[in-house]
């Protein structure tokens, strides 16, 4: 692992996922096989392999309590914000203590526990804005300035242990856990969802008791992956090979059509919330 501080001019960018994403590092270390962030190696001169350098963040610029008030804030879009190295560095900490006082609609995304370590903060942040409600809608999940999502797409060890070196499934499980019981409000994002390979029932099954809401999106195949992940299939699930190929090379969308329809069902079935994002 590669690992170098840079200096930036400003930990907080505009974005089109939220009004602002906040991205302490460059790089990721949980090195997903399937990672739509990849083309940042490229962005940003790294000849390392995807997940085999780090940028640690500095930045002196404060964050900005006046720009950020009011405003959705997602943590981080093209990195993780608690990869291994954060329990060294203590960007994503720093930031966090910053972001305390400040009223916006704070959403965290990680496939790491290291989270855990930031509970004080994340349960501090919680009490306050219950008090404070008035700034956001009681029904949504933002009410409590924070919300915790975390990607699981699988309930096989061996199967997430070949895509990616982040927490294990059972430890993502047990943080959303230990979040929903704290009183802050959990998203699993079922995502990506390998067709044929994710049993989207039997995560909702696992799931329901334990988050707020589920949201679902579809694996696309990027240039930068597309090969690796069709041989991946090819020599570990040749019988669904086929299948991948009409998707990703012939384009055939009926597949996810009708996934569309049967998770819609099936979650209003079991009586979860849930948003389906996606994208062809
Ligand atoms: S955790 Fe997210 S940013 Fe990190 S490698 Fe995986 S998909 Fe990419």
């Amino acid at each position: 692992m590669i690992e170098r501080e840079i200096e930036v001019a400003d930990y907080v960018s505009p974005s089109k996922l939220s009004d602002y994403v906040i991205n302490p590092y460059v790089g990721c270390p949980h090195a997903c096989r399937y990672c739509y962030a990849s083309f940042m190696r490229r962005l940003t001169n790294h000849n390392e392999l995807w997940g085999d350098f780090l940028d640690v963040k500095r930045c002196s610029k404060p964050l900005g309590k006046k720009r950020l008030t009011g405003k959705s804030v997602f943590m981080s879009s093209v990195t993780d914000c608690y990869n291994p190295l954060e329990a060294k560095y203590k960007v994503t900490r720093r930031i966090l203590e910053e972001l305390a006082p400040i009223e916006c609609e704070l959403s965290i995304t990680t496939k790491s526990n290291l989270l855990l370590r930031d509970l004080d903060l994340l349960k501090a942040r919680t009490r306050l804005f219950q008090r404070s409600a008035t700034l956001f809608d009681e029904s949504s999940q933002e009410r409590r300035g924070i919300r915790v999502v975390s990607s699981i797409n699988t309930l096989d060890e061996g199967f997430r242990e070949e895509m990616d070196r982040a927490s294990t499934i059972a430890e993502r499980f047990d943080m959303l856990e230990t979040c929903r019981s704290a009183g802050i409000p959990t998203i699993l994002f079922m995502s990506p969802i390998f067709p044929y390979i994710t049993d989207f029932r039997a995560i909702v099954d696992r799931a329901a008791p334990t988050v707020d809401a589920i949201w679902f999106e579809n694996l696309n195949l990027r240039p930068g992956y597309k090969e690796d992940i069709l041989a991946y299939i090819h020599a570990r699930y040749p019988q669904y090979y086929q299948g991948y190929l009409a998707i990703y090379q012939r384009r055939d969308l009926s597949y996810w059509l009708a996934l569309k329809e049967e998770i819609a069902d099936y979650c209003e079935r079991v009586g979860v919330s849930y948003q389906i994002m996606f994208h062809y």
